[in-house]
C-alpha cells in the first residue's frame, strides 16, 4: 500500500483496539469495510461498531437516508473490485441514458464509450417509499450495512448522544449512546463521524473547539411518485430525465425510474418547500413527461432531505475522523462514490499511519483537498455555464439542434459526451471543463452561442421598445 509509517507509536492501532463508526450510511459502512480488510491484511486484531438508530429495513423517511438513489457507472464497477456485490433484488432499474428534456424540447443522451453500454444502477436507499409493501428487503443501505456485518462488524441500533474527546489524546475517546435517560458508554481508539448532513451531530462536534466546521447545506426535496411498473416502461423506459427548464430558484430537477415507483429530485439554490415540487410537477414539460391528465396522489413519499454545497473545515482530529457528506464530498454528483473515495483514504491512513490529528491531515485531508475540494470550483464554474446555457432559450435551440445531429457529426459527439459526464458526474469536472474548453468544441460551439445571445438580447431590445 505505500504505507509511510508515524514515529509516534501511541496513535498506531494494535491488537485489541475498538473503531467506533457514528452513522451507518455509505461512509460509514465503506470505512467499516476498507477498515476490515486493512485489519485482516495486517493481521490486527480491531473490533469496529457501527452505531445507527436508524433501521433501513423500514421504508418511508424512518428507514431512508434521502436521496435519488442512482449508484454511478464508477462505483458499480468499484463494488465490484471490492467483492460488494449488489444482489438483483436491491436493484430497481439498469439505466441506459439520460433523457435531457430543455423548455424547448429534449434529447437523449447516450453513453459516451464505445459500447454505449451503461452500468447505472437506480436503488431505494431505504426499504422503499412509505405506502408501498415490499415483501423482500430491496434497501441498498441495509445490503452494505449487512455486506459488513458477515465481515464482523457489530451493529448497534442506537443513536450516539455525545463525544468525549480525552485530556491526553494518548488516552481513548468516550463515546455515549443510547437512551437519555438510559445511557451507554464505549471507549473507542479510534471515532468515525459518518453521520452525514441530516442530523444535530454536526453541531455537537463544531461546539467541540477543534476547528471543525460542518459543510453549509440546503434543504432539497423529493417525492416518489406510484406511476406503475407498465406506464414507467412506456414513459421513462431505462432513461433518467433531467430537466433544464430555466425555473427560478433550480439548481437540478431529475425523474428517476425505478421499478414500479419514480423519483423527483429537487436542488434549489436556497431551502425548497413543497410548492417548488408542485410547481415542478405542473410546468408544461414535465406535464409532457408524466402520464396524461395524471394527478398527484392524495399521499405520497415526499422529503426534505439536506444536501451540501460546500465542504466542512478541519474534519479530523486525534482520534476523530469525520467522512462523506459531514465533511468533503463531490458538489451536487454522486455522493456515494465520494464517500466510498474517501473511506478508502480515511481507513488506508489509520492503518498506515496511525489516529493522530497529523495522520489524517496529510493521509486524509490534505488528498481529499486535492481531488475533491478543488475539483468542486471547476463543478461550480461548470455548473454556472449549464444553467446560463440553458436558462437561455435561443442557446438551448442551438445547442438542441447540435446534439440532435446525432453521432454524425463530431460536435454532437463531443456535446453529448460532455453533458453525459455532466448529469452522470462519471468523469471529473476538471476533465468535463478541459473537453468543453477544447478547439474542437469551442470553436464550433462558441460562434453559435454568441449568435443565439445576440439574437436573444435583440429580441428583449424590440420587446422593450415596443
Ligand atoms: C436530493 C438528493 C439526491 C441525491 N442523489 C444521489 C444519487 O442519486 N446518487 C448518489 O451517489 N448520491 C446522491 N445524493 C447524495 C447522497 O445521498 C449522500 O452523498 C450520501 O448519502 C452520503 O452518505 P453518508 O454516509 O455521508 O451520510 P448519510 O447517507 O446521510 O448517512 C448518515 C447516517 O448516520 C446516521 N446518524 C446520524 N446521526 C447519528 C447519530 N447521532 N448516531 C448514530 N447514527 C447517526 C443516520 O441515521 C444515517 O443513517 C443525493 C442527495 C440528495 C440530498
Amino acid at each position: 500500500m505505500g504505507m509511510e509509517i508515524t514515529d509516534d507509536k501511541e496513535f498506531l492501532l494494535k491488537d485489541g483496539s475498538k473503531i467506533a463508526i457514528i452513522g451507518g450510511g455509505p461512509a460509514g459502512s465503506f470505512f467499516a469495510h476498507f477498515a476490515s480488510r486493512f485489519a485482516r491484511e495486517t493481521g490486527l486484531n480491531i473490533s469496529i461498531t457501527i452505531f445507527d438508530k436508524k433501521s433501513f429495513i423500514k421504508s418511508g423517511p424512518e428507514g431512508c437516508n434521502m436521496c435519488a438513489g442512482v449508484i454511478s457507472e464508477k462505483l458499480v464497477d468499484k463494488l465490484q473490485q471490492e467483492h460488494i456485490l449488489i444482489p438483483q433484488a436491491r436493484v430497481q432499474r439498469v439505466i441506459d441514458g439520460y433523457y435531457f428534456q430543455t423548455q424547448n424540447g429534449g434529447v437523449l443522451l447516450k453513453h459516451p464509450g464505445p459500447s454505449q453500454q451503461s452500468k447505472i444502477f437506480t436503488v431505494f436507499r431505504g426499504n422503499g417509499p412509505c405506502y408501498a409493501t415490499y415483501g423482500e428487503n430491496i434497501s441498498f443501505d441495509d445490503f452494505l450495512m449487512e455486506d459488513v456485518h458477515k465481515q464482523g462488524v457489530d451493529i448497534v441500533h442506537e443513536s450516539v448522544k455525545e463525544i468525549v474527546l480525552p485530556k491526553n489524546p494518548k488516552d481513548l475517546v468516550r463515546v455515549i449512546f443510547g437512551k437519555r435517560e438510559s445511557p451507554q458508554e464505549m471507549t473507542a481508539d479510534l471515532v468515525v463521524g459518518a453521520f452525514g448532513v441530516n442530523t444535530a451531530m454536526m453541531e455537537k462536534i463544531s461546539r467541540m473547539g477543534f476547528g471543525y466546521y460542518p459543510p453549509k447545506t440546503v434543504r432539497t426535496c423529493q417525492a416518489e411518485l406510484p406511476l406503475g411498473r407498465a406506464t414507467i416502461e412506456k414513459l421513462f423506459g431505462n432513461n433518467i430525465y433531467v430537466f433544464a427548464l430555466g425555473i427560478k430558484g433550480l439548481k437540478f430537477a431529475a425523474i428517476t425510474p425505478k421499478s414500479d415507483y419514480v423519483t423527483v429530485n429537487l436542488v434549489g439554490k436556497g431551502d425548497l418547500t413543497k410548492a417548488d415540487l408542485i410547481g415542478f410537477l405542473n410546468h408544461p414539460a414535465v406535464r409532457r413527461v408524466l402520464p396524461e391528465g395524471w394527478q398527484m396522489p392524495e399521499s405520497y413519499c415526499m422529503c426534505f432531505s439536506k444536501i451540501p454545497v460546500t465542504h466542512a473545515k478541519h474534519p479530523y482530529t486525534n482520534r476523530l475522523v469525520i467522512l462523506g457528506d459531514a465533511s468533503v464530498s463531490r458538489t451536487y454528483k454522486s455522493g456515494i462514490e465520494s464517500a466510498f473515495n474517501m473511506a478508502y483514504l480515511a481507513a488506508k491512513t489509520t492503518f498506515s499511519q496511525g489516529v493522530s490529528e497529523q495522520a489524517f491531515k496529510n493521509g486524509y485531508y490534505k488528498v481529499a483537498k486535492n481531488v475533491l475540494i478543488r475539483d468542486n470550483l471547476y463543478g461550480v464554474l461548470m455548473l454556472f455555464l449549464n444553467d446560463y446555457i440553458f436558462s437561455q432559450k435561443e442557446i438551448t435551440d442551438a445547442h438542441l439542434s447540435l446534439l440532435k445531429c446525432g453521432k454524425s457529426l463530431l460536435v454532437a459527439q463531443l456535446l453529448n459526451e460532455i453533458l453525459w459526464n455532466m448529469v452522470t458526474g462519471n468523469v471529473t469536472y476538471k476533465e468535463i471543463f478541459l473537453k468543453a474548453i477544447n478547439p474542437q468544441v469551442s470553436l464550433r460551439v462558441l460562434p453559435i452561442d454568441i449568435g443565439a445571445w445576440i439574437k436573444s438580447k435583440l429580441k428583449q431590445a424590440i420587446g422593450n421598445s415596443q
